[in-house]
């Protein structure tokens, strides 16, 4: 079996190279934003709506009439740009159709734009671009010349999709490969089922409590407080400049945590369990919104912030995601199921009430007195949830 993974290296370009990169964003930039500018006028001013392929065709003449700027760069990496804000305006009308009151795409500033993609290796770029060099790699990029690769892994599969990435002062360049032959692990005989959470990133049927790291809910309070500070501050205001730039380098922050603890957390499940069920992130979310309600949060994170439960909340789709990944390269099933009545039905006796809930942590069933506590009890469901929708897959 093969699957598809990624492969971050740091870039070491020479100075003048790093200029060439710096202005290979800033053009990028610009050219969202002068895409997005055109929508947006076409919209309000004639109630046109600007697609992609308008857009993509428009690129032909953006490049003629600057030879010295745009024409520069690869013209496949600046359909990859566009299709980025189609993307944005895609989830932008799908929140609208939901019902929700999404924030319109916004405007890239300088610091708010910071990958470039180029949809194909060969296409304005090439990777491993010296082959016969003896001691180092180099990936080619169009308009910036052959830079310096620190690779420190062995690049397996065929590259795909090539990614430039500033990072406060470093540069990156993340491939993304198909045909990666997978790394099956042994058989462990055991199946779980996961229940996710706020204290408790997930928290398995047979007890185990992944604990949301603790650095991560103490970030999550400071960019909560953060966020309530710059609302305070003037507009357009060197302080409120500071704070804006605050908020950035705490949002970084908390994705670095999330990231590092969704690695954790999915590695150990996919070690331990050959089949791994959790609720369909997409049904719950829908479920959580319609109802408007906020459960009470988890004993370790403090009640008064909606916006730092709602931060760490936020890891459950990154971690899914990193689940999957893993799961699929061990040779592991993931199965998702609907979230429907798990955290009120007894996982004893099936008796199913909201009663059954004492509080956050506590589950007492109203029918047999089963006692456990409310995570796990979940997590029995969801399992068995999980199983019932295979066996009836397989009897299909
Ligand atoms: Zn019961």
């Amino acid at each position: 079996m093969a699957v598809r993974r990624s492969w971050k290296f740091l870039l070491r370009p020479t100075s003048k190279q790093a200029a060439a990169l710096t202005a290979c964003l800033d053009d990028h930039r610009q050219l969202y934003n002068a895409a997005l500018e055109h929508r947006r006028t076409a919209y309000r001013k004639a109630g046109v709506t600007i697609r992609y392929g308008d857009q993509s065709a428009d690129l032909k003449h953006i490049r003629a009439d600057d030879p010295d700027g745009q024409a520069r760069w690869s013209f496949s990496s600046q359909q990859a740009t566009l299709r980025r804000l189609d993307k944005a305006f895609a989830a932008f009308f799908t929140r609208v159709r939901e019902g929700r009151t999404p924030g319109f795409p916004r405007f890239k500033g300088r610091g708010w734009f910071d990958t470039v993609e180029w949809p194909r290796d060969g296409d304005g770029c090439r990777w491993d671009s010296q082959p016969h060099h003896p001691t180092a790699t180099y990936v080619r990029l169009q308009g910036t010349g052959h830079v310096q690769v620190h690779q420190h892994r062995r690049v397996v599969g065929t590259v795909k999709t090539l990614s430039v990435k500033r990072e406060g002062k470093r540069w990156f360049v993340v491939l993304s490969c198909d045909d990666v032959p997978a790394e099956s692990l042994p058989a462990t005989g055991a199946v779980a089922g996961i229940d996710m959470g706020v204290a408790s990133l997930v928290t398995t049927s047979d007890g185990t409590f992944v604990v949301n790291p603790r650095h991560l809910a103490a970030t999550a309070e400071r960019l909560a407080d953060a966020q309530r500070d710059l609302a305070r501050k003037k507009r357009r205001s060197t302080r409120r400049r500071t704070a804006v730039a605050r908020i950035a380098a705490l949002h970084a922050k908390v994705r670095r945590q999330r990231l590092d603890g969704a690695h954790k957390a999915a590695l150990a499940l996919v070690r331990d369990y050959d089949k791994i069920v959790h609720e369909d992130l997409r049904i719950t979310n829908m479920t959580r919104s319609a109802s408007g309600t906020v459960d009470a949060p988890g004993r370790n994170i403090a009640a008064k912030s909606g916006l730092n439960r709602s931060i760490l909340d936020a890891g459950w789709g990154v971690f899914l995601t990193i689940l999957s990944y893993k799961a699929e390269s061990a040779g592991r099933e993931v199965i998702a199921v609907n979230p429907a009545n798990t955290s009120r039905a007894c996982s004893r006796c099936g008796h199913c009430a909201k009663e059954n809930r004492v509080t956050q942590a506590e589950f007492r069933c109203t029918a047999c007195d089963h006692q456990a506590h409310a995570d796990v009890n979940a997590a029995i469901n969801i399992l068995r949830a999980g199983l019932a929708l295979r066996q009836a897959a397989e009897a299909a």
